[in-house]
């Protein structure tokens, strides 16, 4: 009953605090949870219609293809059914993924700090996690990555914009990789924050699976479209691979109401333009705020900002704490003195400026 070696290394994931835990904790009303990269602003009123309408048999099992979905998917982003494969959440297509193509002997390359699942799922099917430090800047050292590379990679993990960071890669740069890497290596190119990024940004992914077959593109409706409590997420590309990913993952692994709230969130892309909008309104506000008064921020194309603090991150986190704010500590993601914060609501914002505000006064006092 020992299980796999690799267990007794790891740990469960380490989710942020609940709103409710601080609540009591700190005898507070109003909390301001900021550690998640969720959508302040929820979710379209047309999912919200749907679903109050839907009459779905609850005791029947989940179209298993996710029909309507995939073809709803499929006429917006242009590309064929059978490019698409869905999941619940890119968390467990990250785990599919790697149980299709990691294995011990294999090697995995990816970034460091990124997307802490790439790493975790990799251990678990026994494979090598090359991790390459980011550039101070915060952006991927593509270069780096590609000596790493080797016969035994079976997959690098590209993540634009990067999490922790928010720096995304140029459509140049990504070019230039996939025209580098070897075509037995496959390519991830993780977009879970794709919406928020400018249009100037645009990797174009989309127009480049059919030229480089080895390119597979991660997409979810759990931050822009605000549905991550519904976990759905997918993976696009080369139709050989999503048939791969598709033997792997779980029959039903996609709920009969995650299908049909993403089929009418997705019909409604006013919503997803107005949180973006916003997103980069409050953010660049916000940005502003805290270099005016010395917190230096990494370039942002995401809903978060990784902030570099003037003290421990740890003690900065405590601090907001307090105040009934709750962001994720830099040290806990991978870069300490800094915080991850997500861009909330414009009022909400104003306030974390005010406890920014105390918090940097009290430092400023320490240090005289
Ligand atoms: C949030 C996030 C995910 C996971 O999203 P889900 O679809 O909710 O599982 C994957 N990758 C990155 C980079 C993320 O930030």
């Amino acid at each position: 009953m020992e299980g796999k070696d690799i267990l007794k290394e790891l740990r469960p994931y380490e989710q942020g605090m609940q709103t409710e835990e601080v609540k009591r904790k700190y005898n507070l009303d109003h909390i301001v949870k900021l550690a998640s990269n969720e959508n302040p602003f929820g979710f379209s009123p047309k999912v919200k219609s749907v679903l109050k309408d839907a009459d779905i048999d609850f005791n029947i099992y989940p179209d298993g293809h996710a029909t309507e979905l995939s073809s709803a998917l499929a006429i917006h982003l242009s590309i064929e059914e059978d490019e698409i494969a869905f999941s619940s959440g890119l968390d467990e297509m990250i785990l599919i993924i790697s149980r299709c193509f990691l294995e011990k002997g294999k090697n995995t390359v990816m970034a460091v700090p990124t997307f802490p699942q790439y790493k975790h799922q990799a251990r678990i099917e026994g494979a090598e996690a090359r991790e390459v430090p980011l550039k101070e800047t915060g952006d991927h050292d593509l270069d780096e990555m590609l000596a790493q590379i080797d016969e035994d990679t079976a997959i690098v993990w590209i993540c634009s914009p990067n999490n922790p960071t928010g720096c995304p890669i140029t459509e140049e740069q990504l070019n230039r990789f996939m025209d580098q890497c070897p075509n037995n290596v496959l390519v991830v190119l993780d977009e879970a924050y794709y919406e928020f990024a400018r249009k100037e940004s645009d990797l174009h992914a989309l127009d480049k699976f059919r030229k480089y077959p080895n390119l597979l593109i991660l997409r979810t409706f759990s931050k822009a479209y605000g549905l991550a409590g519904l976990r759905i997420g997918y993976a696009i590309g080369n139709s050989s691979i999503i048939g791969k990913l598709n033997v792997a993952r779980g029959p039903f692994n996609t709920s009969s109401i995650a299908q049909k709230a993403a089929v009418a969130a997705l019909g409604d892309q006013s919503f997803i333009n107005e949180v973006t909008v916003k997103n980069i309104e409050i953010r660049e506000d916000f940005a502003e705020f805290l270099n005016s008064i010395g917190w230096e921020c990494f370039i942002s194309e995401t809903n978060f900002l990784l902030v570099k603090t003037p003290t421990d991150d740890i003690e900065v986190f405590q601090k907001l704490l307090e105040r009934g704010f709750i962001i994720r500590p830099g040290s806990k993601v991978g870069w300490p003195q800094t915080i991850r914060v997500t861009i909330g609501k414009a009022d909400d914002m104003e306030l974390m400026k005010q406890a920014i505000r105390e918090i940097d006064a009290v430092f400023a006092k320490v240090e005289e």
